[in-house]
Formats: C-alpha cells, sequence, structure tokens
C-alpha cells in the first residue's frame, strides 16, 4: 500500500476541525501510546480531538497523559457516536479493518469524515482515503512519529508526546528485542528522550505495575497449564475464566504470557487460549520464518504481524484445542525446518 504524500495530509488537516482518533479492541500500549500522542500532537495545531477505544484497556496504562479524556464506546455510545459522525476526519491506528473495532466500525464507516489509517500490520483492508502504512515499522507509535516529522513538525514533540509514542515502542518492541526494531527505532526513541520520555520511569510504569494475582497467575499457566511438543517445536498454555478469576484476574493480566515459552529453547511457536467473555481469545507468537498471521487468519478469524498476532474461537475451549491440534501436524515441516 502506498503512503500518501505530506500535501494531501496537509490539505486534509488544514480544513478539519473536528478529529476523532479511533483504535482497536482491548486497546495495548502502541495502541493507547500512538492515538494519544497524536492526540496532543493534533491538539497542538489547534485542533478539536477526541481519541476513543471500542472498550477498555487494562490499568498499567491509565497514567499515560491525556488519559482522562478517552472515550470509552461502550460507556458513551450516544456522545462517541455523535462525535464520530460530525468529525471531519477520524484517524484509525494500529488496525486495518473494521472487524477489529466491534461495533464503533459501523459508526465510522457510515461517518463521511475522511479517513486516515496509520498502521504496521499486515494486508490492510482499504476503507481509508489516505494511508500511513508500513508493515516494516515496528510500532504505530513509530509511524505517528515519522508522520509528525513528515509534517515538518518534529519541534512541537514536547514531554506528553514524547511520553506516549515511547510507550507504545517500548511495548510493542518487547522492550527493544523483537526483530522489528531497527537502528531507525533507535534513533525515534533517542529524540524521544532529548524530548523528555523519560525510559526509566515509562518501564517502570508499565512492568512493575503488578498485583500479586497477576505474577501468580503467571508461574501457575507456567508451572501448570504449559504444554509442551518438543518435537513439533511448539507449546501452548489454555486458561479457562474460572481459573482466571481464581487470580483475581484483571483486563490486561495475561499480557506476555504468551511470549514465555518462546523463551524454551528449540519452541519456535507459542499460543495461548484464554477463556473471556463466552469465546476463545488467542494469542500467537513465533520466531524465525512461521508466520502467526498467516496461522490466525486461516484457523482462528484474526490476524496482526508475522510474528505476533491474535484471533478467536466461538467454540469451546476443548473444542478450540482440538482444532489447534489438529491443524498443527499441517505445519511440522515448516515448524521442524525453521530457522
Ligand atoms: P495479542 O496476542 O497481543 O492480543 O495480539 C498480537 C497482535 O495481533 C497485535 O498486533 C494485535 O493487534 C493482533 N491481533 C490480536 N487479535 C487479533 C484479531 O482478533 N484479529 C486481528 N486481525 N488481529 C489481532
Ligand atoms: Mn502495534
Amino acid at each position: 500500500m502506498q503512503k500518501s504524500t505530506a500535501a494531501e495530509f496537509k490539505k486534509a488537516l488544514s480544513k478539519a476541525t473536528n478529529i476523532s482518533i479511533v483504535t482497536h479492541w482491548s486497546p495495548d500500549g502502541d495502541a493507547m501510546g500512538s492515538s494519544l500522542g497524536l492526540y496532543h500532537y493534533l491538539k497542538a495545531k489547534g485542533k478539536n480531538v477526541k481519541v476513543i477505544v471500542p472498550n477498555d484497556y487494562p490499568n498499567f496504562l491509565y497514567w499515560l497523559p491525556g488519559n482522562a479524556s478517552v472515550l470509552n464506546h461502550q460507556k458513551n455510545r450516544k456522545k462517541v457516536d455523535d462525535f464520530v459522525m460530525k468529525s471531519d476526519i477520524v484517524f484509525t491506528l494500529d488496525f486495518n479493518s473494521f472487524k477489529r473495532i466491534e461495533e464503533l466500525g459501523k459508526v465510522v464507516e457510515n461517518s463521511p469524515a475522511i479517513k486516515i489509517l496509520i498502521d504496521h500490520h499486515q494486508q490492510p483492508d482499504d476503507y481509508a482515503a489516505l494511508n500511513f502504512h508500513d508493515v516494516n515499522a515496528c510500532s504505530t507509535c513509530e509511524l505517528v512519529y515519522e508522520f509528525i516529522a513528515l509534517m515538518k513538525d518534529t519541534k512541537l514533540v514536547d514531554k506528553k508526546i514524547a511520553t506516549c509514542l515511547y510507550t507504545g515502542i517500548l511495548t510493542d518492541t518487547g522492550s527493544f528485542r523483537f526483530p522489528a526494531t531497527t537502528a531507525k527505532t533507535h534513533k525515534i526513541v533517542a529524540e524521544l528522550i532529548d524530548r523528555g520520555a523519560d525510559n526509566s520511569e515509562i518501564y517502570n510504569a508499565i512492568h512493575d505495575d503488578n498485583t500479586v494475582g497477576r505474577l501468580k497467575l503467571l508461574g501457575y499457566c507456567l508451572s501448570e497449564k504449559m504444554v509442551v511438543m518438543e518435537d513439533i517445536k511448539t507449546a501452548y498454555i489454555t486458561l479457562s475464566e474460572k481459573e482466571q478469576d481464581e487470580f483475581f484476574y484483571q483486563k490486561g493480566d495475561t499480557e506476555g504470557v504468551v511470549n514465555y515459552p518462546l523463551s524454551i529453547k528449540g519452541i519456535k511457536f507459542s499460543a495461548f487460549f484464554a477463556e473471556r467473555d463466552g469465546i476463545i481469545k488467542t494469542s500467537f507468537r513465533s520466531q524465525g520464518k512461521f508466520d502467526v498471521n498467516l496461522f490466525a487468519r486461516k484457523h482462528f478469524s484474526g490476524g496482526g504481524h508475522k510474528n505476533a498476532a491474535g484471533g478467536k474461537s466461538d467454540e469451546s475451549m476443548a473444542k478450540a484445542i482440538e482444532n489447534f491440534l489438529k491443524v498443527l501436524p499441517l505445519y511440522k515441516k515448516e515448524l521442524s525446518n525453521n530457522s
């Protein structure tokens, strides 16, 4: 997908008064960091801006600057719908298909606003009039920084913007370790630190915010629930709603659990299945060539990136695992050859 030009973005922005920024279902650090980073930038440009989320996000992101202004569609349906309908621009951040924003999708689709997509996930839909899409970007936050640079406005990047954008880069790169982390990422991060992002404080705010329940739940997942299949270089973890309740589950408590099995020597594919609101939410991670975006699209109505993707199953946990184990052998050769 071709990126739109600076002139095209400038033209759209110059005419806009009301701007919605919408991000995906179950927003993560990159979703919230990029949305709030862009929010502070557009406010500095004199726009009337609102960040809209389809549903709630984890507590460990509530400290982000601008958090109090975020509108949750599930809690403010009418207010959100009205603002989206009267917006001149709707930015859609960190996703690329209306399916990812559930009921909010219809509202955004029906709004006469110009849609601008800023995203780094694979295979975008083509609803947007203007695009700033790059699958090679480590995060949507990196793209928001590049967008501001394209607008020749990096002088407007203050501590608030820098803090939001640093947060999403930190979380989406797994603290700068995933392969999408490039020299360019580090140059942007250096700039963000120069402009006020406190790297140590942000890391603590994100990672040192565990409850006892969350840490014990992680321990339980690893010691009691992890199934390792060395012959196929795969490991998976399942978690029922009842098990989550036993550890006083709060939103976000299982984020990152899927990464742990990948740290086992030789494991190339990790899957996590959690019962949530009557469906099974799945997370997939891989190392190397095995493409979990394709796997999630094909078998679990999902998508994402080559090495990190998610999806869902409307069936029971037992059935979801049965399906998973049924299709897994199809990938045995690929996983075994995987470098
Ligand atoms: P996570 O496993 O952390 O929920 O998500 C991993 C990646 O896959 C994220 O980039 C996320 O946006 C994407 N993803 C998660 N769930 C879904 C889904 O149901 N559909 C699609 N298309 N992408 C998803
Ligand atoms: Mn992202």
